[in-house]
């Protein structure tokens, strides 16, 4: 484990090839792979290689590294769907948030719908 990484993080263990993962993009800040419960025909999640728990502390000590996870779901949405889609950071558990290593839902490749509740 590096000091990027945190222990028992899932996401942390994708980005170092020790859970496999279906990765469809990448580049030296972030990745982007399937999620393994989709909820649209595209659902894909963009995480940074460092691990960060928190996506607004991740904003105001490496806002850059937040831009390339951004820039790397923009990317995913135009290579697998027409470019269009939302893209949600669930932040604390009644968020929904499971997985505490910031990362990006890209929803995307059908017309979507408006109701978290
Ligand atoms: P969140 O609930 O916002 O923390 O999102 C966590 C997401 O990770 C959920 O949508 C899960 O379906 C997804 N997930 C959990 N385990 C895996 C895995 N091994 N590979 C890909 N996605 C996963
Ligand atoms: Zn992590």
């Amino acid at each position: 484990m590096t000091s990027t990484e945190a222990a028992d993080c899932l996401f942390c263990k994708i980005v170092a090839g020790e859970i496999p993962a279906d990765v469809v993009a990448s580049n030296d800040r972030a990745i982007a792979f399937k999620d393994i419960d989709p909820q649209a025909p595209v659902h894909v999640l963009v995480v940074p290689r460092e691990h960060h728990g928190d996506v607004s502390v991740l904003a105001a000590s490496d806002p850059e590294l937040l831009a390339a996870v951004v820039g790397l779901a923009d990317q995913v949405a135009g290579e697998l769907a027409d470019g269009q889609y939302r893209l949600i950071f669930n932040s604390g558990p009644r968020a929904g948030q499971s997985v505490f290593h910031v990362h990006g839902h890209v929803i995307s490749g059908a017309q979507l719908g408006w109701s978290p509740a």
